[in-house]
């Protein structure tokens, strides 16, 4: 394991100082909604909350383009077992999708992984051109180092790890270790632990100001706003805390949550505008 990773981490500075160099902003950023769960229980959500309290969620990632660069935030999943082990309907394909903006699965030239649970990491094999970028902590654990409590392991696939594993092997896997500026020019990952063990924020230069993707560091936004831990995570403290973290690298830009369902029911209050039933855009 430990070989491996050596190995990968050296690809990682070879790649890391290629790609430096001049960035243009990004200058497309769409989250789309691929599928949703009905009456999900929102003390699972916002920790402490009235329990039987149900609400719907969306499962969604996002992509940034530039140029003939396009990098998508977060993998979705791709198999249908999944979907019906969590109760997951109104699953989209994720080539009808894509093309709802106009790419193509093979256009992906980079992933990055917020963590690794099914419906994050759950997609990799669906970007066959891709590099992917997870955090080295959240693969070490998930591949050998997790607890064997069956509660610590919700939402951990072995074959979802292994799928990485595979790629990583063959030098597809960028593995930062905590923060890292400019992973590719313009496109900074932070370390947000909590939700599992190294969940992985990505903040964006884009054409409209910096962009931070929280993916699940922050369910929702009253997580945030409200410092209401996750109903979810390894380590709810942890979470809290990295809420604070995450308000300081936004700044006064934007913040993407990782199950919003105001996102794509209301996107014009937070000043993105609706596509389509299930894309949104922040940045155009
Ligand atoms: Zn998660």
């Amino acid at each position: 394991m430990q070989v491996f990773l050596r190995g990968v981490a050296a690809t990682l500075v070879v790649l890391v100082s290629s790609a430096a160099g001049a960035a243009e902003p990004f200058d497309k950023l769409h989250c789309l909604k691929y599928a949703s769960a009905r009456d999900y229980p929102v003390d699972a959500i916002l920790f402490g909350t009235d329990r039987g309290e149900v609400a719907d969620l969306p499962f969604m990632f996002c992509v940034a383009r530039r140029g003939d660069e396009t990098v998508l935030l977060d993998a979705g999943f791709v198999n249908p077992a999944y979907a019906k082990e969590w109760g997951v309907v109104e699953y989209a394909d994720y080539r009808g999708l894509l093309a709802e903006i106009g790419v193509k699965p093979e256009d992906v030239n980079l992933v990055t992984l917020s963590h690794l649970h099914w419906d994050h990491a759950g997609g990799t094999s669906a970007f066959p051109n891709a590099k992917f970028v997870i955090q080295k902590r959240e693969l070490e654990y998930a591949a050998g180092g997790m607890s064997l409590n069956k509660h610590a392991q919700i939402g951990f696939y072995a074959a979802d790890v292994l799928d990485l594993v595979k790629l990583a092997w063959n030098g597809r896997v960028l593995l930062p270790e905590g923060d890292q500026e400019d992973v590719i020019p313009g496109l900074d990952v932070y370390l947000t632990p909590g939700h599992t063990i190294a969940t992985m924020t990505v903040c964006l230069d884009t054409t409209e100001g910096r962009v931070c993707y929280a993916s699940d560091a922050v369910y929702n936004y009253r997580n945030i706003e409200e410092d209401i831990a996750l109903g979810l995570g390894l380590d709810l403290g942890a979470s809290v805390d990295s809420y604070a973290k995450i308000r300081a690298l936004v700044g006064d830009g934007v913040m993407i949550p990782g199950h919003e369902a105001a996102l794509f029911e209301t996107p014009g209050r937070f000043e993105f505008r609706k596509l389509t039933d299930r894309v949104i855009a922040i940045v155009e």
